[in-house]
């Protein structure tokens, strides 16, 4: 068909799989995302040599339960290891006591990481992708089902606003930002009020690294494992590559959104440092570098709503495209996965599943790619 041409919206891993999926059917694909790259909540910062990278997103997944991402490390030959989980681990009660156990949970089935970090994913994924038209640094304001049956999206780049016109889309938006996306005709009252009632998995955390020379804490026979009720770290693990040359910690902090704002990062990371240092020794004292990544300041992940803590993984459901918008309009991203949502996998979940109906629908409609 000429001038066909499906928008995804979001380069995201549910974007991304999306995108690699139509485009090995053929499709003209145009991609289009608000950050100036791509990967969304995945995110992994380079280390000095280019080749290891620290996780300030997603870190593991878990190949018995997540098929997609198994298949995905294997198309790419991502080498991947395990979560090092040799040694001791400490536990740390709310008044501060800290007990050693001589053991480390092994978590089942075991979590594996991917040497490079996830972007290693994104980076593989995205070398597939040729071809393709990108629209980085593009913000999706608003999209409009034109009487023609063709749609209108509202973009924004660099504060340029224009008209992109389309024959489909697939949004993989959390359904929050979803909402927030002006639509003509408008989202009905109780699919907005189902969407702003479905969390954005892990917008409302921060992650806390700390790289030092040398992995200190597996010398003293740690595995760099803590979990913690009195904080700011509510959980603690080895963040180094495999051989520990590239020495890290990593945390997920306890602290609710609202109260870290009110403490400032430079107040949380000294609280971090300060933590290390009680939980593995003083050698915690002096990191070569500490990072912190609070999604909930990344307006491209998170909404006022994900400042509420969560305490529970969320119930995910498929997702239900208001009636005006069907056959226009597919979602994915992953918190409309019914079985991993969530997740990494549920990212690829979501897609696999939108682009196998958008497919079917286009083949039953008799539509010529
Ligand atoms: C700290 C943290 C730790 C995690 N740990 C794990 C883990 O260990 N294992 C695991 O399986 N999962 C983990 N997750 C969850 C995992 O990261 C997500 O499930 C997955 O990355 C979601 O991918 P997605 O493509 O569905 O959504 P996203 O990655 O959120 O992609 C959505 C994309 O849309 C873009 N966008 C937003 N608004 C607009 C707009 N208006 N216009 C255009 N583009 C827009 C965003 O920039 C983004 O790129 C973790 C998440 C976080 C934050």
């Amino acid at each position: 068909m000429q001038n066909d041409l499906t928008i995804i919206i979001g380069a995201g891993l549910s974007g991304l799989h999306a995108a690699w999926r139509l485009h090995t059917t053929g499709l003209p694909v145009m991609l289009i995302e608000a950050r100036e790259r791509p990967g969304g909540r995945i995110l992994s910062l380079p280390m000095r040599d280019g080749a290891h990278h620290l996780d300030l997103g997603p870190s593991w997944y878990w190949p018995e339960l997540n098929p997609l991402m198994s298949e995905w490390v294997q198309r790419l030959k991502l080498p991947h290891y395990p979560q090092q989980t040799q040694g001791a681990s400490f536990i740390e009660d709310a008044n501060g006591v800290i007990r050693r156990l001589p053991y480390t949970w092994e978590p089942s089935p075991p979590s594996m990481r991917i040497r490079g970090g996830m972007a290693a994913l994104v980076n593989g994924i995205q070398n597939l992708l040729t071809g393709i038209d990108w629209q980085m640094n593009t913000r999706v304001e608003a999209i409009q089902l034109l009487p023609d049956h063709s749609i209108a999206l509202s973009l924004v780049q660099k504060g340029q606003r224009w008209v992109q016109p389309a024959t489909r889309v697939i949004s993989t938006l959390p359904p929050r930002l979803l909402c927030d996306i002006n639509s003509t005709p408008p989202w009905p009252d109780a699919q907005k009020r189902q969407w702003r009632h479905t969390p954005t998995w892990m917008a409302g955390h921060a992650k806390f690294i700390a790289l030092y020379e040398r992995a200190f804490w597996r010398e003293a026979g740690c595995s760099g494992t803590a979990m913690s009720q009195r904080g700011p770290l509510g959980e603690i693990h080895d963040a180094s590559d495999e051989q520990g040359k590239h020495a890290a910690l990593f945390g997920f902090f306890g602290v609710p959104p609202i109260h870290r704002q009110n403490m400032g990062n430079a107040v949380l990371r000294q609280q971090a440092i300060d933590q290390l240092c009680r939980l593995f020794g003083t050698q915690a004292k002096t990191p070569i570098r500490a990072v912190i990544q609070d999604w909930t300041q990344e307006s491209f992940t998170a909404t006022a709503l994900d400042q509420q803590p969560l305490y529970h993984h969320p119930v995910y459901e498929p997702p239900t495209v208001p009636t005006e918008w069907q056959g226009h309009l597919w979602l994915a991203g992953t918190e409309f996965a019914p079985l991993s949502g969530g997740f990494l996998e549920g990212a690829l979940e979501s897609a696999e599943y939108a682009t196998k109906e958008l497919l079917y629908f286009l083949n039953r409609t008799g539509t010529a790619i």
